[in-house]
């Protein structure tokens, strides 16, 4: 049962094909030919709602009459989905705000965003009867498809730097994925990988390259407007940027709710990325659609990129939502981790915090006002980079000094 599903259009040449005619880019235009998945909105509208008031299953699967499979197919034994979403009112207080929302997706079962597409590569997998899938990764896409894939019996193949965190580099090999170090960066990696698939046949889940990965992005943002109420939409949402497969993916879920007519306003995204890995921020200000490569030097691993892969569906999303993109320094975003820590009680790595330090700045230069309902995506848990959160949080006191530290307790109010 797939009549929910048109074809898949070339973002670039708007080419179409079947959905079993090509499963990466498009043909004609090679790696930047980024196809799109398109859907079937008349049949959708009739069912969706129905479908949706009486679907008793709460992971991504839920949507499955938006999502670029079978409805009726094999999905991934691990559920992944449904994460929760805290009102933030004392991180909202604390930044003079009315009304913030964190959804932390830092909660999947592999600790990050990349859940949400590694369980529609799983389950195409299943439809296709493959048996390996491979990846390059900056760490959490593969950590994501080595534990979704283990309880499968599907074997991964991962090229990832060497110097990814070493928490998520343990991850992969806990579960049992055949990992590559590649002696260089995440973009030499993604290369390397492109090249083995290629050679070997293999199906790739390699981000953007494959565009069922985006369909899962976007149950991000279908899941959000399902918790806040469809009929109740945040104005912004922020989340962070490397490669801009998420930010596209949760483009597309708003657009799909959109031209369904299930939201009654459009929530402007926001895109933030690291000072030092800004590719997708200048294309999107230049006004272009001209990306120019850096070399990127941000700490925040999973959104260090060179060459980001899926950024013309990135520029182009956050263009349709008339949203924006910023960056911030690392020194930001360490004190953003801080303040989603110790305000909302959300552990987050490096790229996890990223968007909170995004809403830090826009407040300050008046582009976001206090008083707009904001959402925000934490993407990655914080025990993914233990050397990070370290840094910024320091350590913990010396017992010997207990006296000393009981006095700063006393004096601080708290235990009047
Ligand atoms: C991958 C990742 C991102 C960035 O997603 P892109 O699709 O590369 O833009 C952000 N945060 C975390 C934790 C990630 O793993
Ligand atoms: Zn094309």
């Amino acid at each position: 049962m797939r009549d929910h599903i048109l074809d898949k259009e070339c973002i670039v040449c708007h080419k179409t094909y079947a959905m079993d005619e090509v499963e990466l880019t498009c043909p004609a235009c090679g790696i930047e030919g980024i196809l799109d998945v398109r859907y079937d909105y008349d049949l959708i509208r009739d069912q969706l709602p129905a479908h949706l008031a009486k679907e008793s299953c709460r992971d991504i699967f839920r949507y499955a009459h938006l999502l670029p499979l079978r409805r009726d197919g094999r999905r991934p034994q691990i559920p992944v989905g449904q994460t929760p979403l805290y009102q933030a009112d004392r991180l909202a207080g604390h930044l003079g705000m009315s009304s913030l929302y964190v959804k932390d997706d830092g909660r999947l079962p592999t600790a990050s965003f990349k859940d949400r597409a590694s369980a529609i590569a799983v389950a195409r997998a299943h439809e296709l009867n493959i048996g390996l899938i491979c990846a390059a990764s900056t760490g959490n896409a593969a950590a994501s498809l080595a534990g979704l894939t283990a309880p499968e019996g599907i074997t991964s193949v991962i090229f990832v730097p060497e110097s990814a965190p070493p928490a998520k580099i343990a991850q992969l090999l806990t579960f049992g994925a055949k990992v590559f170090a590649v002696r260089g960066t995440y973009d030499d990696a993604f290369e390397l990988s492109l090249l083995a698939a290629e050679r070997y046949g293999w199906y790739s889940r390699s981000t953007a390259v494959n565009p069922i990965l985006s369909e899962g992005k976007k149950t991000g943002t279908l899941e959000l407007m399902e918790q806040l109420g469809f009929d109740n939409p945040p104005d912004t949402i922020l989340v962070s940027v490397g490669d801009g497969c998420i930010i596209g993916g949760l483009a597309k879920g708003l657009k799909d709710l959109w031209e369904l007519g299930m939201i009654p306003t459009l929530p402007r995204l926001i895109g933030v990325q690291a000072e030092g890995s800004r590719v997708i921020h200048d294309v999107f200000h230049s006004g272009s659609e001209v990306m120019v490569p850096v070399a990127p030097t941000t700490r925040a691993d999973s959104i260090s990129v060179a060459w980001p892969r899926d950024w013309l569906k990135a520029v182009r999303g956050v263009r349709w939502s008339q949203g924006t993109m910023v960056t911030v320094t690392d020194q930001e975003i360490f004190q953003a981790g801080l303040l989603l820590g110790r305000f909302a009680g959300v552990f987050a790595e490096p790229a996890g915090a990223t968007p909170a330090a995004g809403l830090v700045k826009l407040l300050e230069e008046g582009v976001i006002s206090p008083t707009e309902r904001v959402a925000l995506f934490v993407t990655g848990n914080g025990l993914k980079d233990v050397a990070g959160a370290s840094m910024a949080a320091g350590s913990p006191m010396s017992a010997g000094k207990l006296e000393e530290g009981l006095r700063d307790i006393e004096q601080s109010g708290i235990l009047d």
